[in-house]
């Protein structure tokens, strides 16, 4: 199941919307040694646990660690933001697990605690990729004319869950569907509610 999972580009394009996301939270943040503005300074890395058949199918920013360093001369300040890339393997599966439930089903406290434990992501963050999949996604043109397709009419109020169960029953499954559905826009839309 999992191995399916990994094998789906989307599912790392969507690991990569989210870990824009938290570059984006991090950069917004400033410089902790001094508070001054960060600039981009990605450096190549590799992420470990990507199946081979992948090789080739995703874009050269998915060898990327995003990676910010401070603008104000004298500050050697460097911020490397939290990442579900990369990650060990286990870790890896693990991160995405919990973050297809909460995506469901809601960032209880066990649930936050953890995610928390593998991955440096507090609950304001999750709260906004689920608004997200509530606002954000809703106001899409490709919504606006996906949504038809779905009879009776998927419930906005509870999304993404609403929308993964009509995908092969509401498991890690499911989830692949829908990011096959999502094709066009899981790659560079950005998860941020803006
Ligand atoms: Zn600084």
């Amino acid at each position: 199941m999992y191995a399916t999972l990994l094998a789906d580009a989307r599912v790392h394009e969507l690991l990569l919307t989210i870990d824009r996301d938290l570059a984006d939270s991090c950069r917004a943040e400033g410089c902790r040694a001094c508070g001054g503005r960060l600039h981009s300074a990605r450096y190549p890395r590799k992420p470990r646990g990507r199946p081979k058949t992948l090789a080739g199918r995703l874009g050269p920013e998915h060898d990327r660690r995003f990676s910010f360093c401070c603008a104000v001369d004298g500050c050697r300040g460097r911020e490397t933001p939290a990442s579900l890339r990369f990650l060990g393997r286990r870790v890896y599966l693990a991160a995405i697990v919990v973050l297809i439930a909460i995506l469901q089903n809601g960032a209880t406290d066990a649930r936050m605690e953890r995610l928390s434990e593998i991955v440096r992501v507090d609950r304001r963050t999750v709260g906004r990729w689920r608004r997200w999949w509530r606002e954000g996604l809703t106001a899409t043109a490709f919504w606006q004319s996906a949504r038809a397709a779905f009879m009776p009419p998927v419930d906005h109020a509870v999304l993404p869950a609403s929308l993964i169960e009509r995908f092969a029953g509401g498991d890690a499954g499911g989830l692949v569907a829908l990011l096959r559905f999502f094709g066009p826009i899981t790659g560079g839309a950005g998860m941020q509610a803006r």
